[in-house]
């Protein structure tokens, strides 16, 4: 059948919503063992100011610190330009930067409107390509916001489209609350797909309300080939309730070797790293 890309994002987007600070030598041995599962995709850190995430106050020691894998690209979250330059001055293979679908979320969140965050970007963009750095896009709210409800898929397309017209390679569509249903999902990427071509789409879904894995199968079914995830489950449940709510890579894995879709991800591996952060984490 098809081949899928699993996109694993425990290392920042898990461990950024953990309280306790994870020791730097815990992120760079979970990464390196990460690497050896097969993954090709994985966001290491986030090069944000320590006041904002003092969980990834050690970016630039994690990036120097891990063995790189030819076969893997590692990336980092790069709000702005000083997080751009310490990103590329680490050596990262991508980075990503992040939207809000919804306004409301957009001010609270970053503290500005979503077209200010859009160019706000346009000189990260800039460096990102006289560097040769492929950029990620981040959309968040894609469905539901804490605050403003349902959003519009027609919202969603629109700030996608300016993502991808700013030059990034991919939009990752995050359920940022967990609250989408597979309808929903199906819903948007309808919309989306009529201008947007499917494999310049990711899905970032949320098992808050444990429709993680429905929503992806909706997803598969619209033909979106990668998804985000994060080992263990790391930045949601069972470690701190209510939080982000990120799906579980081992079993976004399990439920793509159950259909027969290939990823090159060696399962028994994964499980053994989500055993290994876990036993940290207690
Ligand atoms: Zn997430």
């Amino acid at each position: 059948m098809c081949e899928v890309t699993i996109f694993e994002v425990g290392p920042r987007d898990g461990l950024q919503n953990e309280e306790k600070f994870v020791d730097t030598d815990i992120k760079i041995e979970l990464i390196n063992r990460l690497s050896e599962t097969g993954l090709k995709k994985i966001e290491v850190t986030s090069f944000v100011s320590p006041k904002w995430v003092p969980q990834m106050a050690d970016a630039a020691e994690v990036m120097g610190g891990i063995n790189r894998n030819p076969n893997v690209a590692y990336s980092a979250l790069t709000p702005n330009l000083i997080g751009m330059e310490k990103a590329i001055a680490s050596g990262v293979d991508e980075v990503a930067i992040f939207a809000a679908a919804s306004e409301t979320f957009s001010k609270r969140n970053i503290n500005c409107s979503i077209e200010e965050s859009l160019q706000r970007f346009i000189p990260v963009m800039a460096m990102a390509r006289e560097h040769n750095i492929a950029v990620r896009g981040y959309v968040s709210c894609v469905t539901h916001c804490p605050y403003d409800g349902e959003i519009a898929p027609s919202d969603v397309a629109q700030v996608s489209e300016a993502l991808l017209k700013l030059g990034c390679y991919e939009i990752s569509l995050g359920d940022t609350i967990g609250k989408a249903a597979p309808g929903d999902i199906k819903a948007l990427l309808k919309v989306l797909l009529t201008s947007i071509p499917v494999e310049k789409l990711a899905l970032h879904c949320h098992d808050t309300y444990e429709r993680a894995l429905v929503n992806i199968t909706a997803g598969l079914d619209m033909g979106i080939r990668t998804f985000d995830s994060s080992v263990a489950g790391l930045g949601g449940c069972p470690y701190a309730k209510g939080a982000s709510g990120n799906v579980a890579s081992e079993a976004v894995l399990e439920m793509l070797n159950e259909q027969g879709i290939s990823t090159g991800v060696d399962l028994e591996k994964l499980n053994d790293v989500a055993s290994f952060i876990k036993n940290k984490l207690k």
